[in-house]
């Protein structure tokens, strides 16, 4: 039987025209996109080629407003770094409590190592940002505020343009750590004044290992890498082609495949969790209910553990993952639904599914066959089960309450 994925949030697979696309730039086209001979000028063109994609996709204004890094975590730790250095007299970052590791581990370092104030912004129960909090951290010493697209655990959206908005009042940048959102929601950044937003390759069908900054036009920029004069001098190094080809070519194909298969990926999500919760009951979804990534389930059991829950999916051929893909090995509950507060009957049990244009009907039901069952058999074996623990009515437990 083929195997289920979902957890696309960790990774996509690579979408055969994207890998159709690289192919010929390990071999025939093999030029350093900056020499000057005709192996030089072709590849030079691809990369151009691109980069518009990469514009189309985000709506930026100019291509040139695009920088290809390694990665998120590179986009995101160039963005923080260069705030901090590019902007004199301001050594303040505000960003919240359920960002990313590449975010949190780099504030954590900058704020013990280099003396610079940390603002984490705390969310509420269903992971809304606190804007109260947000809005007074915000002052004239604020370099750079960070506030993620879509949260990588539960889905929740924040609304950047109003934060961003709040962050240049204070005459700070705003960056964005949009790895979750590309491709997944519509972004338009001519409609957002966003200064500098990170993505990564992986997360929408194109390779591992590539990602790219958005750098809007004046936006002050000190390079994280130095080197050569790649990418208008903002990152040192060979560019990385094929790569860079394929990220071109997925962001293309998630521009012409956004529009449907976001509301087909999103009633597949919906028809699982309504099921789940039928089916299963006493369990909470996760996250905020109106503004969500459309592909991104995160649903707490009560009473269990979500590893053997995993543990049992993947053994029948189902991969869905125990909150953050950083986090697991770890046996700690995620910091963003500690951040969250979720009900220490809830924490452990969180199980994430994320869907992706790969995901079909079939997987969906084929979740739905299997997960009752392993459910019920761990809820009879799980001495902190529902026997100890008697529901108070039918109705699926705290889901609302949870979520509003
Ligand atoms: N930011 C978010 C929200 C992510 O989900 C991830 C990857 O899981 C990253 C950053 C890191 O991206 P990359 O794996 O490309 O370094």
């Amino acid at each position: 039987m083929r195997p289920v994925y979902l957890d696309n949030n960790a990774t996509t697979r690579a979408d055969p025209e994207v890998v159709a696309a690289m192919l010929p730039f390990f071999t025939d086209q093999f030029g350093n996109a900056s020499s000057s001979h005709a192996f030089g000028s072709e590849v030079a063109g691809a990369v151009r080629q691109a980069r518009k994609s990469l514009q189309a996709l985000l709506g930026a204004a100019f291509d040139h407003e695009i920088v290809f890094t390694s990665g998120g975590t590179e986009s995101d730790n160039a963005a923080i770094l260069s705030a901090l250095d590019a902007q004199e007299g301001r050594n303040e970052i505000v960003t919240t409590a359920v960002e990313h590791p590449a975010i949190l581990s780099l504030v954590e370092y900058l704020r013990d190592k280099r003396g610079v104030a940390v603002h984490l912004i705390g969310v509420d129960a269903a992971g809304r940002l606190d804007l109260e909090a947000y809005r007074r951290a915000l002052g004239p010493r604020t370099a750079i505020a960070s506030v993620m697209w879509a949260n990588n655990e539960t889905g929740t959206l924040f609304p950047v343009s109003e934060l961003a908005k709040l962050a240049h009042e204070a005459g700070a940048l705003f960056h964005t750590d949009a790895v979750q959102a590309v491709g997944k929601i519509a972004i338009d950044l001519k409609s957002a004044d966003i200064d500098l937003l990170s993505l990564s390759g992986h997360k929408l069908h194109g390779p591992k290992g590539i990602g790219a900054l958005y750098v809007r036009k004046g936006t002050p920029f000190v390079p994280l890498l130095r080197g050569g004069p790649q990418e208008r001098r903002r990152r040192g190094g060979t560019e990385n082609v094929p790569a860079i080809v394929g990220l071109g070519k997925a962001a293309e194909l998630a521009g012409r495949h956004l529009a449907d298969e976001q509301g087909r990926v999103r009633s597949l999500r919906d028809r699982l969790e309504q099921d789940i919760i039928q089916s299963v009951g006493h369990c909470a979804v996760l996250g905020d209910p109106d503004h969500r990534l459309p592909n991104t389930s995160n649903i707490a059991f009560q009473h269990l553990e979500g590893e053997p829950i995993v543990m049992r999916l993947n053994q029948a051929g189902i991969a869905a993952s125990l909150g953050s893909a950083c986090a697991s090995g770890s046996m700690e509950p995620s910091h963003v639904l500690r951040a969250m507060n979720v009900p220490a009957d809830l924490l452990r049990g969180a199980v994430r599914f994320s869907l992706s244009r790969d995901t079909s009907t079939e997987d969906i039901e084929r979740v739905l066959q299997v997960l009752p069952d392993i459910v019920a058999r761990l809820r009879e074996t799980s001495p902190d089960s529902l026997q100890h623990h008697p529901p108070q009515s039918a109705d699926p437990l705290r889901s609302t309450e949870l979520t509003q």
